[in-house]
């Protein structure tokens, strides 16, 4: 090991911690001893202090104790005589500047409580584009993927590129393999960060580039993340500082790329980081470390080239990634499941309200289709240009001996979320109400809708292997040929949602869980029951059955129902105490039958969302196609909004279109009864199950009790309708 390094090293721990020092004597001269300090949201106090040394610091006060533990790390300066064949005492100094910049933060956030922007994403008009540390619902929602694979590691990028295209380049390569790009420090005032935005490329938590702060103290954010991880999924105690860190070295692929001069404090930082068994890769000529011992290989290694440096990270930290190649212009992987193609980014759209949009998986003979066969009958992307729009019905055929027609749900849903995966491209949405939004980024690589079909080929493949032996697909995009599909899909639709039609809650013991949507609300739970399929009408209790079989770990799980916890209500016991788990906590507990006494949580993706109207006693309902106001003064988007991460909203519930005509539709707060208004077009669709439930439930011509838009927007609009109508609602018992 060089002398050198240990030394720049072993100076900059003594740097780090005098200033740390100063800066809290300063705190103490401006605040009381017992203000309270912190990173926000947390339960894990400041996490890199707590898991290792098990203080849990909540004051000022409590600093003091962390501090002293970093200054008596420091090793003894080195002489230039001694030689020092050991890496124990760089080690040690770099951790005594990990501890120190983890205070130096906690001050931060008391002195600027402004500086970082609490939030998942940037918010670029406002300039607000520093994270800091992550709260505990990010950390949540993103640490688990560091433990069930689907995020093997991340990439802490320390400094600057030498230019945009080059900062863009290297994080590109390192988000197709699926890895998170944790951004600290600055290179002459200059950080990839900034770069990034400069080039283009969208940052945040969704995007899994994630700008902790613009100071290499920042970078502290990203152990603290890692050793959270190690608490909360890998059962390490607080204070137990050799497990703690050996789970980092074994379990959390992580490393350092270092671009620009590699200084004092960021070697102390690199020091620090070998602790953990994160090697440091660096852009510039600095002394090596590389004997190995710690870290899985080498320790510091210089000289790496930008076209390298992503290789030989990975080479370097022993990472192994499975590379699934998908033959398309764009990158493709889960890292891009949450990017958005906002309007200045938009190329082309197909669905979305402006045209007919539909999506489709049928079974097949084996000898009927051709596997990886992939046509576009119509214009594709290269005949539109920027801001047209698209007729689209996806089409998908799938054979194979095991293959069973209740499967094709299953295989159908996964639309959504492997079109997501296409950088570039987002999807929105399902069945005949799917929204597929190009972005031009996307175009600029040479993307079209035959990827699509490339996609679905490949990854059906893939993920269903063991069902399927052949897979077509069908991108229509003439408008007849769109509307023969979805007149098709629409009569599927209807047989696959008439297979639990007489089906009953009471009767059935087992439930499903539906975990599907938690990459986009991350406590989001739909538990799927004979009467209450799942709120985006894709799931009914019979396709979560069916996905069960085919994917026995998937997202649907069978739940034992267990005791009654509330009959009018709908809320059991075994339903509730998987709710708790599988939601990390965030919700305990909820009703089937109720929206206004703890409903059932909602996600994005419902088709439509009820609402209470006080004034007429009653509820309505608006699905996702309707486009115009509603008379609980919200429209479908602003209320989706609202509601639509996952929480609990008592007064709103999101539910499928289907589920207004099953049984036990809200019959809690009084059933179906108390629609008093739908948009038309709903009206329409479900007109003849309306009519015969109306009947069942005795009121004969209920169907022509129910306002719509041509009847008003508001409840005073409506109000004298349902009253000339003598709507059941109004002589129900009060709602509330
Ligand atoms: Fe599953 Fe619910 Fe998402 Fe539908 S909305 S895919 S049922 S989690
Ligand atoms: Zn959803």
């Amino acid at each position: 090991m060089s002398k050198l390094v240990a030394f720049a090293a072993i100076q900059g721990g003594y740097n780090i911690v005098s200033k740390v020092e100063g800066e809290y004597k300063k705190a103490l001269k401006t605040y009381s001893a017992d203000t309270k300090v912190g990173f926000p949201n947390t339960a894990y106090y400041l996490p890199v202090i707590y898991s290792l040394l098990g203080d849990k610091v909540e004051t000022l006060e409590d600093m003091k104790k962390p501090l002293e533990f970093a200054r008596n790390l420091l090793p003894p300066q080195i002489k230039s005589a001694n030689h020092l064949p050991y890496l124990g005492p760089l080690l040690d100094a770099g951790m005594a500047a990990i501890l120190a910049f983890e205070i130096k933060e906690a001050l931060r956030y008391l002195n600027e409580p402004d500086f970082y922007f609490h939030s998942e994403d940037v918010d670029l008009d406002a300039g607000k584009i520093w994270l800091g540390a992550a709260d505990d619902t990010v950390f949540r929602k993103r640490g688990v993927e560091f433990v069930d694979g689907s995020a093997p590691g991340f990439a802490a990028i320390v400094g600057a590129a030498p230019d945009p295209e080059i900062a863009k380049a290297i994080v590109e390569e390192y988000q197709n393999k699926s890895l998170y790009i944790f951004l600290a420090a600055n290179h002459n005032g200059t950080t990839v960060a900034e770069q990034l935005i400069e080039a283009g490329v969208q940052i945040g938590w969704g995007t899994r580039i994630v700008p902790f702060g613009p100071d290499i103290s920042s970078a502290v954010f990203a152990l603290g993340f890692a050793n959270r991880a190690a608490m909360a999924f890998g059962g390490i105690q607080p204070g137990d500082a050799r497990k703690m860190l050996l789970y980092n070295k074994d379990r959390i692929f992580a490393f350092v790329n270092a671009l620009g001069h590699v200084g004092t404090e960021w070697g102390a930082a690199a020091a620090g980081c070998i602790n953990w068994g994160f090697p440091t890769m660096a852009d510039s000529d600095i002394p090596e470390v590389l004997p190995t011992g710690i870290c899985t290989y080498e320790h510091v290694v210089a000289n790496v080239s930008h076209e390298e440096m992503c290789q030989k990270s990975i080479e370097i930290r022993g990472l192994k990634v499975a590379v699934t190649e998908i033959d398309i212009p764009c990158a493709f992987g889960p890292a891009y499941e949450g990017e958005r193609i906002r309007k200045a980014d938009l190329h082309s759209q197909m669905g979305g309200g402006k045209t007919q949009c539909t999506e489709l998986v049928k079974r097949a003979e084996l000898g009927d289709i051709e596997d990886g066969k992939i046509e576009v009958i119509g214009p594709d992307i290269p005949d539109l240009k920027e801001g047209d729009t698209l007729p689209l019905g996806i089409f998908v055929q799938v054979a194979g001996r095991e293959f069973q027609s209740d499967f094709e749900p299953i295989l159908e849903r996964q639309t959504h979320h492997l079109v997501n995966y296409i950088q570039g491209i987002m999807h929105i949405g399902q069945r005949d109400i799917a929204w597929v939004r190009v972005g031009k980024a996307a175009v600029d690589k040479g993307f079209t809708l035959k990827d699509i079909g490339v996609v679905l080929h490949a990854k059906l493949h893939q993920d269903f292997g063991t069902i399927l032996d052949k897979v077509q697909v069908t991108l229509y995009t003439k408008e007849d040929d769109v509307a023969a599909l979805t007149k098709r899909a629409k009569e599927e639709y209807h047989t696959r949602d008439a297979r639990v039609d007489n089906m009953t809650d009471e009767n059935e013991e087992i439930f499903y869980s539906c975990t599907l949507c938690q990459s986009f609300a991350p406590n989001h739970v739909c538990t799927v029951s004979p009467e209450r399929t799942g709120l985006c009408g894709a799931y009914n209790w019979m396709d979560c059955k069916a996905s069960y079989e085919i994917n026995p770990t998937g997202p649907n799980q069978p739940i034992e129902k267990g005791e009654c916890l509330d009959t009018k209500y709908g809320q059991w016991k075994g339903v509730n105490d998987f709710v708790q788990k599988a939601s990390r906590g965030a919700v305990t507990h909820y009703n089937f039958y109720s929206m206004i006494v703890d409903p059932m949580t909602t996600c994005g993706c419902c088709e439509a969302i009820a609402a209470i109207l006080p004034m007429c006693n009653g509820v309505m309902s608006v699905n996702r196609e309707y486009m115009g106001d509603t008379p609980c003064g919200m429209g479908f988007t602003t209320l989706a909004g609202v509601m639509g991460g996952g929480a609990m909203s008592p007064g709103f519930v999101g539910h499928s279109k289907y589920n207004i005509t099953q049984r036990k539709f809200i019959t809690g707060d009084g059933g179906l009864l108390r629609i008093v208004w739908l948009p038309k077009i709903l009206k329409e669709e479900i007109k003849d199950r309306l009519i015969a439930r109306g009947e069942e439930m005795g009121v004969p011509g209920f169907y022509d009790m129910i306002a719509d838009e041509t009847v008003g927007v508001t409840e005073d609009e409506i109000y004298p309708f349902l009253e000339e109508k003598g709507h059941p609602a109004l002589k129900m018992d009060p709602m509330m």
